[in-house]
């Protein structure tokens, strides 16, 4: 029978050690994608990642096929799929590189477990994050809850190994078994079609990583450290996607780091491997915290006062809040598939504090809408910005939407591109239109309250209110 090698978040040939293995063995090799929504704990994908997701298998089918080995697409319970294949092809060698999300982590221990029970060969690998949440401990044998100390441990030690080659052949499985289409697992929206942004601003797929990895190194990292913080300028990476589905490895971009590639110099360099650090960081609070996504991680947050505002929630996911800097973030999200980082954490900012509403609902929306998506990054960041979350930034202090946008869109060219009703307003009152005189507004095409809205709530109040809040979290504890 064959080795199945299961590819699950990580959807690439290069670097997979799962891969690799199988390709040296006697056996041939059958891989399979299998798209489980059903095993406990796993958290179903949301509408963007589940568009790229297609994407990404289509492209991984192909490479496959190159080397000479068919991809066979399965949907259901992990363990339940592999079992079926078992039966079906004789197969006595599983292979697979392993997960870090609580859901991933249960089905494949238990996988693992009835597989060898059996006299089978079940093997795990890793590749996807230079650490074992397992195994980093810090100095009092707990696991770390601040990311300084996390990264000083981290990138102090020896540097991530080498990635492993891609197979340059695979010896495929002929014989037959029951396949489903990718179209049909993983269906493209088509009324409405919602997905003309992401096609336009997004190449899924192992290519498109290496792509987009080179185009950064040069041109995009010598201005990193500086230009990472604002969101007109094509400053970051835009690998989040990609890192979010396997298509690229963080050994790989490290490697390319070490190469020197490109005209960066060492303190953009530096900088650029601490924020893949944060994506390591994230994943060993998930690891320690399966529930991240639903329970505060500082529990004195049980009993904040979230005020319910359905209406003001869906003025901030359809970036009509008001404040140009959030609304032309909000846009982007929905347009594209992905914020700008900073934009992410001032748009959070507004909805959890200003808004006052539930980290998790802002959260949810992400999950659904981000083809980053991704089970560790996303509620540790939201927890993050809220204030309920590990290494938060002090509470006090809060996000003016205004300064910010002045501050990191300093000409407007972020806000103008989405928040087009905006543009022929002069830069003095982009941010804050409702200061803007009735005869510019006039001039710039503008009526507050008809061609854009005026602010959902009043800063200053809403800081007040915020402040008050959570005083009176801190006085019940
Ligand atoms: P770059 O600046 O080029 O960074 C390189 C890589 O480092 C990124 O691709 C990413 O993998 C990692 N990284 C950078 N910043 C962070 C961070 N703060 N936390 C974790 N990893 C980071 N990122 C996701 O990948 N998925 C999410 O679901 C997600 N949700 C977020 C929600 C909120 C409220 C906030 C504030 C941030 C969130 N982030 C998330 C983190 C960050 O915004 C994105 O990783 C980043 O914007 C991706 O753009 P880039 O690839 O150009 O980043």
């Amino acid at each position: 029978g064959p080795t199945l090698v299961l590819f699950r978040n990580d959807l690439r040939i290069a670097d997979n050690a799962a891969l690799y293995h199988a390709a040296e063995a006697a056996s041939p090799v059958l891989p399979v994608f299998v798209l489980d929504e059903e095993s406990d704990g796993v958290r179903p994908r949301g509408g963007a990642s589940r568009w790229w997701l297609h994407h990404s298998v289509a492209a991984l089918e192909k490479q496959l096929d190159r080397l000479g080995a068919r991809l066979a697409v399965r949907r259901g319970r992990m363990t339940e799929v592999v079992d079926d294949l078992i039966a079906e092809t004789g197969a006595s060698c599983v292979f697979w590189n392993r997960r870090y999300d609580p859901g991933g982590i249960a089905s494949d221990t238990a996988m693992k477990c009835s597989l060898r029970q059996r006299g089978l060969h079940a093997e795990s690998f890793e590749g996807h994050l230079l650490h074992e949440p397992s195994r980093l401990k810090n100095g009092s044998g707990s696991y770390y809850k601040v990311f300084t100390p996390f990264w000083k441990t981290l990138s102090s030690g020896p540097e991530p190994r080498d990635p492993v080659d891609a197979p340059s052949s695979l010896h495929g499985w002929e014989g037959k078994v029951d396949a489903l289409r990718i179209d049909d697992v993983l269906p493209l929206p088509t009324a409405p079609d919602w997905a003309g942004g992401l096609r336009e601003n997004w190449s899924p797929g192992e290519h498109g990583a290496h792509e987009r990895l080179e185009a950064f190194l040069e041109d995009g990292l010598d201005d990193y450290g500086e230009g990472r913080d604002f969101p007109a300028r094509p400053a970051t990476s835009r690998l989040s996607p990609h890192l979010a589905h396997g298509e690229i490895t963080p050994y790989q971009i490290f490697a390319a780091l070490r190469d020197g590639r490109g005209k960066a110099g060492s303190a953009d360099v530096a900088t650029f491997r601490k924020e893949v650090g944060w994506r390591e960081f994230c994943h060993h609070l998930l690891f320690h915290n399966p529930e991240l996504h639903r329970k505060n991680f500082q529990p004195s947050f049980d009993t904040f006062a979230w005020v319910s505002d359905d209406k003001a929630l869906r003025r901030w996911q359809k970036g009509l809040t008001g404040y140009p800097i959030v609304d032309a973030g909000m846009r982007e999200l929905w347009q594209t598939g992905a914020m700008h980082n900073r934009v992410r954490m001032i748009a959070a900012s507004l909805l959890t504090k200003h808004l006052l509403i539930d980290w998790r609902e802002g959260e949810r929306w992400f999950w659904d809408t981000l083809v980053d998506a991704d089970p560790a990054s996303n509620p540790a960041n939201w927890q993050w910005v809220a204030g309920s979350g590990a290494d938060a930034a002090p509470y006090f202090r809060i996000f003016n939407p205004v300064l910010q946008g002045e501050k990191f869109d300093p000409k407007g060219d972020y806000v103008r591109q989405f928040v087009p009703e905006l543009a022929k307003l002069p830069n003095r009152y982009l941010h804050k239109p409702w200061e803007a005189p009735k005869d510019v507004l006039a001039k710039a095409g503008m009526e507050l309250g008809k061609t854009y809205p005026p602010p959902v709530v009043d800063h200053g109040r809403a800081r007040d209110r915020a402040l008050a809040a959570y005083q009176a979290m801190k006085d019940e504890a």
